[in-house]
């Protein structure tokens, strides 16, 4: 069992982040915010595979004006992701948004994010607080390191924001190194009790992103530390979400929708594993329970190694057994084998 951080929670339009709350998973449109269609299509896309709260990029005042339509038209809590220019919060706060995230790196006069803030207060709209190796504000001391530089960079904005009698804030501290990463949210874990917002920032394509955020979240997660998460990937953002879902349900932190355990096959298989996996694996994501399905490659070792498994198949030379928790309930023929254990799956289902 994970023994969660303690932190204060705050509330995203309808989604609570931190405290109890389950870590909420979220991503970002990669949409042209202005293109008010492709956005709201993109957002529906991502509400579809129950991404929680999503992000878009407000790059000047039409995107912020439009975030007033895409409420309109879509459900999913929206963060507006402002760099540069605090006038863009002011308008994204009047178009209705759901929260803000606001970069150190490059907006820092104190008389501007005072503006923001004061906003945000009449409309109890949370800020999330960004820090990004990418777009670090000078240090102000001396640091030993960059995880030093950008926990410093946030408590300067944090303290910012608690003098003005502000509190309802997340924080993130970004980086592509994951070591930097982890030592970042250490260190500011111990510090402050607001909400922490996970990520590893520019983690790349989706095979490699997906390994490089699933160890720097997953670690930091592990440690009971993070209130909510986005996996940053080259690729279609529902990706990123089915991505953060994996590395929670690793942790056993979020149950979602079903998962597959599949032998990696060896000398001993006497079918084409990897082929019935994948086609298992299709038929799965049509499903939404939590339900754990096996396909293994040999009956004398299956049912056993699979034991965890609430359904499975053990295969041999031309047959296999179907097993229902640990135990054999048919032995159905080769051609038989993907239906058969659907058939099983459905059975569960209701
Ligand atoms: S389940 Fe059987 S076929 Fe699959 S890896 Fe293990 S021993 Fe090999």
């Amino acid at each position: 069992m994970i023994s969660r951080r303690q932190s204060k929670p705050i509330r995203v339009g309808t989604v609570t982040i931190g405290g109890d709350a389950p870590i909420a998973v979220q991503s970002m449109t990669k949409t042209d915010t202005r293109d008010i269609r492709a956005t709201i299509t993109q957002i529906k896309e991502l509400a579809d595979h129950d991404c929680e709260i999503v992000r878009v990029a407000i790059p000047d005042f039409e995107a912020a004006q439009a975030i007033s339509t895409i409420k309109k038209k879509t459900s999913t809590p929206i963060i507006a992701d402002i760099h540069f220019d605090y006038r863009l919060a002011l308008e994204a706060l009047k178009a209705g948004v759901d929260g803000l995230r606001l970069n150190p790196g490059n907006i820092s006069d104190p008389e501007q994010i005072a503006k923001v803030v004061q906003a945000a207060k009449q409309r109890q709209i949370p800020i999330r607080i960004g820090i990004n190796t990418g777009s670090l504000p000078p240090a102000s001391k001396p640091c030993l390191s960059t995880s030093e530089h950008m926990v410093n960079a946030a408590m300067e904005q944090i303290n910012l924001l608690g003098n003005l009698d502000f509190d309802l804030i997340k924080v993130s501290l970004k980086a592509f190194d994951v070591p930097t990463t982890i030592e970042a949210y250490r260190e500011i874990a111990s510090k402050i009790s607001y909400p922490l917002h996970l990520g590893i920032t520019e983690a790349g394509l989706p095979r490699a992103g997906a390994v490089r955020s699933a160890v720097g979240i997953g670690i930091l997660l592990h440690e009971g530390i993070g209130d909510t998460i986005r996996v940053s990937l080259s690729a279609n953002p529902c990706e990123e979400v089915i991505t953060a879902y994996e590395i929670l349900r690793c942790l056993d932190l979020r149950k979602h929708g079903p998962t597959l355990i599949s032998c990696p096959s060896c000398g001993r298989a006497e079918v084409d594993i990897i082929s019935l996996a994948e086609s298992v694996d299709k038929r799965l994501k049509q499903i939404s329970k939590p339900i754990k399905v096996a396909v293994m490659g040999c009956v004398v070792n299956g049912p056993g190694e699979a034991k965890d498994a609430d359904v499975g198949i053990a295969c041999g030379k031309g047959k296999g057994a179907i097993f229902k928790k640990g135990r054999v309930v048919s032995t159905v023929a080769e051609k038989d084998f993907l239906e058969a254990l659907m058939t099983e799956v459905k059975s569960l289902l209701n």
